[in-house]
């Protein structure tokens, strides 16, 4: 069978995504090979495809041992024999893995790096025909990389210790220069075949609110009442707080930090997993080799302190290729979070002299710098985001600011105002952050606002008949155009801009800004974006029953992609069935007549 028939027949889809195809075809004329690609553009199956050519066993390298179960499970799916060895084992079931190794029993074998050193193992290697080894999470190898493993450095002694060296894949989707060359060094590359994919995910959606967070959290939900999706938390405290607000809210939550017992801990992540839980709320330690591919939508609740670590947690939404949102809840606020967490963190490490500390302060100061203009940028989000990993693109028009219209507003008075309020306030020595200017403008009688004594300055209130958003937009654009200046350090106060001195007197000044519609103007424009409809949740239903039935994840059965094109075309015969995308031969002669006799059922029921 040829690469594309494989693809076809075991795996279901029709074509190969980007750079797949070159990357199989690589490994399968003898060359070593290189994949660059971010999360979710399928890597698996670069190294996969190769493993049921070949004769002998494919080893594939991972330090993901928790996801080892999952992924053979998905292979076993396809009628592929796979097996994993890692500590999760016992030493009996280990022996019996390699036992029947030795009698050619598996295609493919997924082994932790640790495992490279055991000398059953390598005896086993030693003995038996290896012709390929993939690397996955290759970044691992590179000091530079963010997860460097020692055990990694192993890789290169066991494939020249090996009676004949195999063909070696390297995949990640780490997208550095340095760590790139460091990978092919490490592992010892001959001449790679390297490919480079775009890290663009056009699947996603991103967006930015400025708002109230909790307010747009819920409004964000119910948009998404269906789907399945993460909440990334700064601190474990912000996690028990927003999991309890929305279990009460009658949402379906559980949550996941390095405060809780493992047991739960545990438990909470396969709920996720099996879709018995909709909503994970987590730290960022939430994740790590979380694939998951059915999910819809990542909203980060505070602010990460980089755009790489941004992207990576974001991307872990729609990662089977469907359409998926990432939402960031921005407030000034979490600049200065960061900027304390950057500083804290580097105080307590003991490894490095007060130079480097100095220059890697100013690093991690600058790279959330570029975080911050990402969540306070009008500019197109998709673009500030390949921008920083070094592709340059137009705006995408499908992104959060790409829709935002704008309007133009006349602001004189409002403006004025403003500035003249935060004038006195000067006069006075005193001067205030966005969101306080916000509140105060807005007459809010907060407790923060009658502690600082606010309420009884010139201004208090002036603009209560102003939306709280549009008040600052106004504040954001004045800082923009100049008329204000943000100052940086602990406390981003607002001070006065470079302001003509004639602007005081001349009272009849026009003032025009272009200004987003505000959130509730664009929910009162705006129909509610469709449901992915009856079928589509009836299809998800039986695959959920079809996985409990098998104890697998329901993505196992088939990915939400899987499931969007099914709904599309509702095939009534296993012939049609097996046009859908992600439909393989296997999976269709072991649950196709189900999925079949659903969307009968539910033609029937629409009269159709
Ligand atoms: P990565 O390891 O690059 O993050 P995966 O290998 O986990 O990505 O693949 C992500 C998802 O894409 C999986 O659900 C996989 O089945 C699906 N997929 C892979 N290749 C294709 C393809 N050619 N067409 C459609 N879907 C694919
Ligand atoms: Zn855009």
């Amino acid at each position: 069978m040829t690469p594309q028939e494989i693809l076809k027949n075991t795996f279901g889809y029709d074509t190969f995504r980007p750079g797949q195809e070159r990357l199989v075809n690589a490994v399968l004329s003898g060359r070593d090979a290189m994949g660059i690609m971010p999360t979710g553009a399928g890597k698996s199956v670069c190294f996969q495809i190769p493993s049921l050519v070949f004769e002998g066993l494919t080893l594939v390298i991972s330090p993901l041992i928790s996801l080892m179960l999952d992924q053979v499970l998905t292979l076993k799916q396809y009628g592929i024999r796979a097996a994993f060895l890692n500590s999760t084992l016992t030493p009996g079931q280990q022996r019996t893995v390699l036992t029947r190794a030795a009698g050619n029993a598996y295609q493919i074998m997924y082994v932790a790096p640790e495992r490279l050193s055991a000398p059953s193992f390598l005896s086993f290697c030693q003995n038996h025909p290896i012709p390929f080894v993939a690397v996955d999470e290759a970044h691992c190898i590179s000091q530079w990389g963010h997860a460097f493993r020692r055990d990694y450095l192993q890789i290169k002694p066991f494939l020249t210790s090996l009676p004949q060296r195999p063909i070696v894949g390297a995949y990640t989707a780490t997208a550095t220069a340095k760590v790139q060359e460091d990978i092919a060094v490490s592992l010892g590359l001959r001449n790679p075949v390297v490919q480079i994919n775009s890290f663009d995910r056009p699947n996603l959606y991103f967006d930015v609110a400025r708002g109230n967070k909790s307010l747009e959290l819920r409004s964000f939900l119910h948009r998404h009442a269906n789907d399945s999706g993460i909440i990334y938390c700064g601190t474990r405290s912000d996690v028990e707080e927003i999991c309890d607000s929305l279990i009460r809210a009658g949402f379906d939550a559980t949550r996941y930090h390095a405060g809780l017992p493992d047991k739960e801990r545990t438990e909470n992540q396969s709920d996720f997993l099996y879709d018995r839980k909709k909503i994970m709320v987590a730290t960022n330690a939430f994740g790590m080799g979380i694939d998951k591919s059915n999910v819809s939508f990542v909203v980060h609740y505070s602010m990460p302190k980089n755009i790489e670590s941004y992207y990576q947690e974001a991307g872990r939404a729609g990662r089977d290729g469907s359409p998926a949102e990432c939402l960031l809840l921005y407030s000034a606020q979490d600049i200065r979070l960061n900027e304390f967490l950057i500083r804290h963190s580097l105080e307590e490490n003991k490894e490095l002299s007060e130079q480097e500390k100095a220059v890697r302060e100013a690093h991690e100061l600058e790279l959330l710098k570029k975080m911050s203009f990402y969540a306070t940028s009008t500019d197109c989000l998709r673009m500030l985001i390949l921008d920083y990993f070094g592709e340059h693109i137009g705006p995408c028009g499908h992104c959060g600011n790409c829709d935002a219209s704008y309007e133009e507003v006349e602001i004189s008075a409002r403006l004025r105002l403003i500035l003249s309020s935060i004038r006195k306030m000067e006069e006075n020595h005193r001067s205030f952050g966005r969101v306080t200017l916000r509140d105060f403008f807005k007459g809010s009688k907060s407790q923060s606002i009658i502690n600082k004594g606010l309420d009884r300055y010139y201004g208090y209130g002036a603009l209560s008949s102003v939306s709280a958003e549009r008040i600052l937009q106004i504040i954001d654009w004045a800082v923009q155009n100049h008329w204000l200046r943000a100052e940086s350090g602990d406390y981003p106060v607002i001070r006065l801009g470079q302001i003509d001195s004639a602007y005081w007197t001349a009272e009849d000044e026009k003032i025009i800004a272009r200004l987003p519609y505000t959130r509730a103007e664009r929910e009162k424009q705006q129909p509610k974006p469709a449901s992915r409809g009856g079928l589509f949740e009836s299809l998800r239903a039986l695959r959920k029953n079809i996985a409990a039935e098998q104890h697998v994840p329901a993505f196992i059965i088939f990915n939400d992609a899987t499931l969007i094109d099914m709904a599309r075309i509702k095939p009534v015969t296993i012939r049609q069935l097996l046009s859908v995308n992600g439909v393989g031969k296997i999976k269709a002669d072991q649950y196709g007549q189900r999925f079949i006799d659903c969307i009968r059922d539910y033609l029937e029921e629409n009269n159709n």
